[in-house]
């Protein structure tokens, strides 16, 4: 699987030097024997787990190993996991003495200023902490608002080189206000915010200055939100002849691109667009609550494709009030709808979402699914993929069968990305 650059923990990287607090970053996804190298050559007082969804295992494993050899280490968690878990991963987890939730930047300062001067963290907001056979939750942090004061993540403390064609990835925006049910936003939250046009091109720039990138990938939930801001970027990479293949890898609504901004796209450099549709079922979508009619859909990507543009999908097996018809559905959406390529995954339901809740209503959660530790994540885009849950219109064993189906379907066509 490819790897990208952590920018998660290089922004933390970033506010803590800004503040001349000793900084250590490794990526143990590329760099398999560093953890060991730096336990090895000095005794930390503070570290930080960042962990994803899906990864908690590993996550866990590498807090394990820190206490053993730093029992008085204090171990902090961030990211999506621990945003999702709060409480309940410092109850299953004694290793772990505090976790982040949301945005880390402001409270991982806070954080090591109150350690250092040796003062209390119950005030540090944005915390969820262990207070001796307590556990207690501060409160929420405000989102970091303007953007712009926050610096480039601290790339230099990277493995950069590492990370190959990957290594150009940037966050342009945080958040995300749309309502999809099946999505979290755990660590950015429902309100957008984007960093100014000027502030993207400069950080471009030194990408492509310092580490001589030609592909830009945007990680954005939502980086046409603001159209005009997304113009400007878009514009600014044209004027500048900077020659660079751009990628969209979360995906862009349907309902934010315009024939305008998808030939300012494709001027920029991008050649391949990724809308985010989940279904060609329009009482599905409606229930998703994606907030985009199967007309918007069709219409994006005809015009994706109008302008030189690849248009590809996602799309989810196993959304709620999806049945066994969904092959025929999406057979008879291929057909019809020139795609270019699906990413094809199995919906699975992320803790404290709407989907969530609606499977605890409507639905069965399958045994071998270890749902408080999502240790077990579905691998997409394989033939194995596994639901997680069942429902009585729509069991495990259809679902699977209609993912099979489809994938074969799909490679059968050559869309399977
Ligand atoms: S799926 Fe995309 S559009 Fe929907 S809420 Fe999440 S980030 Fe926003």
């Amino acid at each position: 699987m490819f790897q990208v650059p952590p920018l998660g923990l290089g922004y933390l990287a970033a506010v803590l030097k800004q503040r001349d607090f000793e900084v250590e970053v490794v990526d143990l996804n590329v760099e398999v024997c560093a953890l060991e190298r730096l336990l090895s050559v000095g005794q930390p007082s503070i570290v930080g787990v960042s962990c994803g969804i899906g990864n908690a295992r590993q996550a866990f494993e590498v807090v394990r190993k820190v206490k053993t050899c730093f029992p008085e280490c204090f171990v902090v968690m961030g990211g999506p996991y621990p945003s999702i878990m709060g409480e309940q991963l410092l109850f299953r987890h004694s290793d772990v003495d505090a976790t982040v939730i949301g945005e880390g930047e402001a409270a991982i300062v806070e954080l090591f200023e109150q350690f250092q001067n040796r003062q209390a963290l119950s005030n540090v907001d944005g915390l969820v902490l262990r207070d001796g056979n307590e556990i207690k939750r501060n409160s929420l942090r405000v989102a970091i608002e303007p953007l712009d004061n926050l610096p480039f993540p601290a790339r230099e403390k990277l493995p950069m080189p590492l990370y190959g064609e990957n290594a150009g990835v940037i966050f342009t925006s945080r958040g995300c206000p749309y309502q999809c049910v099946f999505c979290s936003r755990p660590v950015f939250g429902n309100r957008w915010r984007g960093h100014s046009s000027k502030y993207v091109l400069d950080e471009i720039e030194h990408l492509i200055r310092r580490y001589g990138v030609s592909t830009v990938s945007f990680l954005d939930d939502n980086f046409a939100f603001d159209s005009d801001r997304a113009e400007k970027i878009l514009d600014g990479i044209t004027a500048k002849k900077w020659k660079l293949s751009l990628y969209f890898w979360n995906g862009i609504r349907v309902d934010s691109v315009t024939e305008g901004l998808l030939r300012k796209m494709r001027k920029a450099g991008c050649t391949a667009v990724n809308y985010g549709v989940e279904s060609v079922d329009p009482d599905v979508l409606a229930r998703i609550k994606k907030g985009i009619s199967l007309e918007e859909v069709e219409k994006a990507i005809n015009l994706t494709r109008e302008v030189g543009v690849k248009a590809n999908i996602f799309l989810m097996v196993g959304n709620p009030g999806d049945t066994a018809q969904v092959v025929d559905e999406v057979k008879e959406f291929v057909e019809r709808v020139k795609v270019d390529g699906v990413h094809l995954s199995m919906a699975t339901p992320i803790p404290n979402t709407e989907f969530w809740s609606w499977v605890k209503q409507n639905g069965r959660w399958l045994e071998a699914y270890d749902r408080e530790e999502l240790l077990d994540w579905p691998i997409d885009d394989v033939e194995s993929a596994c639901p997680v849950f069942e429902t009585s219109d729509f069991t495990a064993e259809e679902r699977i069968r209609a993912y099979r189906k489809i994938r074969k379907l799909l490679f059968r066509n050559g869309l399977i990305i």
